[in-house]
């Protein structure tokens, strides 16, 4: 049996319940409850606060966790890294008061700032040879200038609507985040065989998502052109229509590059192109 700690509720919660489910895993989970069992995979889940999710994976009371790289960077804990996983993409940023005028990070030199992140701040700082104040609280950072505690703050920004209505403006990026997946260290060999299983499920997972199943038609005297634009997994597969000189073609494509690839088979003769996601992607 593996544990992994994921968070009770915030915003990595609903994403990271559902990555468990699409790698097939089931289990019954209550907002009331700590732990839930899996019934079709030796998983164990812990609902914690996020903060506590390193700590809890380092001491081996979970086996594994998901957690914002902000927070494991913070405590120091990103040697325990296995995966990046995609989600909860966030910075940490710097912000003042809208109407300051603000040139560059050395006008942070002696000012008070907030945050939530003193390690990540304080090394960012450190590091372009700025000395500031940093005064760590633990919640509602962006209204410290606004009541006179701080002169500036850094806190998380994903569109930066927050910023905004408290009167505040983004000015540096301290650092980019996203959700990863970390494991103990001295995982014995059992779980160490279950943990492989699971990434194996999620990297299946996250190669579907950025892949998509690309259906169309082409005359046959344009298979042999459509086909180098369509590399595919290996190569696409070519089916003959019903109608007389026409073929059907089928591959994979990935995301990044999708609507550019859908311009060049056009302008090479595919029609009636379907685009369709891709559920699991085993490779
Ligand atoms: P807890 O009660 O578990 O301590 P919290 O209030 O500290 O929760 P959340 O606000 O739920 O934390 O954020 C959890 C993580 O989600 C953050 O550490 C960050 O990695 C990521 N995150 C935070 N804000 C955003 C956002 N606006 N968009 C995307 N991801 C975000
Ligand atoms: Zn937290």
């Amino acid at each position: 049996m593996l544990r992994i700690a994921i968070q009770k509720s915030g915003r990595l919660s609903d994403d990271s319940l559902k990555l468990i489910r699409e790698c097939g895993i089931s289990f019954i989970s209550s907002s009331l409850k700590l732990k839930t069992e899996s019934t079709n995979f030796p998983l164990e889940i812990l609902f914690l606060r996020d903060d506590d999710i390193p700590g809890y994976v380092a001491d081996g009371v979970a086996d594994i966790g998901i957690v914002g790289q902000n927070v494991l960077v913070e405590e120091g804990m990103q040697h325990l890294t296995v995966e990046e996983l995609g989600f909860s993409k966030c910075r940490l940023s710097l912000a003042v008061p809208k109407g300051d005028n603000y040139s560059s990070i050395e006008d942070l030199n002696g000012k008070n700032i907030a945050t939530s992140y003193p390690n990540l701040l304080q090394s960012y700082l450190s590091e372009r040879g700025v000395q500031a104040n940093i005064h760590t609280i633990s919640g509602s950072v962006e209204i410290a200038p606004s009541i006179g505690l701080a002169d500036a703050i850094c806190d998380i920004v994903s569109s930066g609507s927050t910023l905004i209505s408290n009167g505040l403006k983004e000015v540096e990026r301290v650092f980019k985040s996203q959700a990863v997946l970390i494991a103990n260290k001295d995982l014995n060999a059992e779980k160490q065989e279950i943990l492989e299983k699971l990434l194996f499920r999620i990297q299946s997972v996250q190669r579907a998502q950025r892949a998509k199943y690309i259906l169309l038609n082409a005359p046959n005297d344009k298979v042999a052109e459509i086909s180098k634009l369509l590399p595919g997994v290996k190569s696409p597969t070519v089916l003959p229509l019903l109608e007389e000189g026409w073929s059907s073609l089928h591959s994979v494509v990935n995301e990044d590059d999708f609507w550019d690839k859908i311009e060049k088979l056009k302008a090479a003769g595919a029609q009636g192109i379907l685009v369709v996601p891709i559920e699991k992607m085993i490779i």
